[in-house]
């Protein structure tokens, strides 16, 4: 499809480009999946632009051509004493504003290169999950804080991983509280910024900071934990719930898309034989993944650079899990939204994730899956979609369930939840 749209701008960019400055919202023509799995040119409006050459408006700012370097043997860096002049030091070469080009059709605008038709669909994808965060789970206007500035194909540079530029990735990085847009090698039939399921997982990161870190760039119970030395189980856990709770709310996204629910929304860019077991791995329709005694316990022992990798792997049984228990009820944005709720909670019978994690700062074996799948049990208020959510978590993640019911934790799991068949009990600790 890529392809053709090229051409298609290839020749439209023939005529006259120009420099438009309509009102919002403007009607303009993005890269969005149709029902046949193929991204195609529609109209669709942007909301929040203020500027449509800059592409920058409440929601996102997008920025060109910056080179950012993370390396541990940088001076700069280690010289930094505030997160500001992390960020900056960060920050090798500033860039410059995107800008980009159109033709103006009846008063629809037409990207006229390619770099153009992805800025403009990273950032209706970017508005698209904004309003799903906004209008699904309630989260306030004033929650959003600033426009999140969006770099667009910057060099980034992980010294001590590779020595180049990395590409086919979007990320958040919260060091600069910013999204980057990688480059794409490889990912060409759909890059990552016109996937709107990859973009929604990104910006739930971006979420997950801002209420579960307290928005901290460097959040303090993943800093302090990951660096304590020996096992990190409390910052393992995190990572696991910021990934897999991710992919559960690019899902939740996908619902309210023309080409619906897809639990898939990672297949229309990562596929074929080396890619393609991704989108299946991460799938959120699978009913029988468990986690195992080799996944428990390295969820329990490992350092949370030893654990690298695997927290996908918990985090997408924790979000298959709550994906059966939203479905089987009929009440999917209601746990979508629950789930939000239980990021930051300061009541005192209801604790959000980040109090508990301040709880148990000087702790973190305290941390526990009962104790983070808590968070979310107490924050679902409806008895029957409790108890699917209590028998989905003892199943797949073999909580035990005298953790989750019992007099010690009443406002936890109803007596009624007694977990699941369709896993295997694991071994003893
Ligand atoms: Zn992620």
């Amino acid at each position: 499809m890529l392809r053709t749209v090229i051409a298609t701008t290839a020749v439209l960019g023939l005529a006259a480009g120009c420099a438009p400055d309509p009102q919002t919202p403007v009607k303009i023509r993005a890269l969005v999946l149709s029902g046949n799995g193929q991204y195609v040119p529609e109209e669709v409006e942007l909301k929040t632009v203020d500027d449509i050459v800059g592409l920058s408006g409440t929601v996102a700012d997008l920025h060109g051509g910056a080179r950012i370097v993370y390396d541990s043997r940088d001076q700069e860096l280690t010289n930094a004493t505030t997160a500001e002049a992390f960020a900056a030091a960060l920050l090798k070469g500033e860039g410059r504003d995107v800008a980009a080009n159109y033709i103006n059709q009846d008063d629809v605008l037409w990207p006229a290169d390619f770099h153009t038709w992805n800025m403009v669909t990273a950032y209706y994808n970017l508005e698209r999950a904004f309003d799903y965060f906004r209008e699904v789970t309630n989260i306030p206007l004033t929650d959003f804080k600033k426009p999140v500035k969006t770099y667009y194909f910057p060099e980034f540079v992980l010294a001590d991983i590779q020595p180049g530029p990395l590409k086919d990735n979007a990320l958040y990085f919260s060091a600069m509280e910013s999204f980057l847009v990688l480059p794409f090698d490889q990912l060409q039939r759909a890059p990552l910024s016109i996937n709107a399921g990859v973009i929604t997982h990104e910006y739930s990161h971006r979420i997950f900071n801002l209420k579960a870190y307290g928005g901290s760039p460097f959040p303090e119970a993943l800093i302090s934990w990951s660096t304590a030395g020996g096992p990190n189980p409390g910052a393992n856990i995190l990572k696991s719930f910021d990934e897999g709770l991710a992919d559960l709310h690019a899902y939740g996204a996908t619902c309210r898309s023309k080409s619906g629910c897809d639990t898939r929304f990672l297949s229309s860019s990562f596929h074929g034989p080396d890619q393609g077991p991704l989108a299946d791995e991460r799938d959120l329709a699978k009913t029988d993944r468990c986690i195992d005694d080799a996944l428990r316990d390295s969820l329990r022992d490992n350092s949370l650079s030893q654990f690298s990798g695997k927290e996908y792997r918990v985090g997408t049984i924790l979000a298959s899990a709550l994906y059966q228990a939203g479905e089987a009820t009929g009440q999917r944005d209601i746990l979508l939204r629950s789930i939000v709720a239980a990021y930051n909670d300061e009541t005192t019978a209801t604790p959000g994730i980040l109090q508990l994690t301040r709880r148990y700062i000087g702790d973190q074996s305290k941390f526990t899956l009962a104790v983070a799948a808590g968070a979310i049990i107490t924050h679902v208020t409806d008895l029957r979609l409790k108890e699917a959510v209590c028998n989905e978590l003892m199943d797949h993640l073999q909580i035990p369930r005298d953790q989750l019911v019992g007099t010690n934790n009443p406002n936890l799991c109803p007596p009624s939840a007694a977990g699941g068949t369709t896993c295997p009990r694991l071994g003893a600790d």
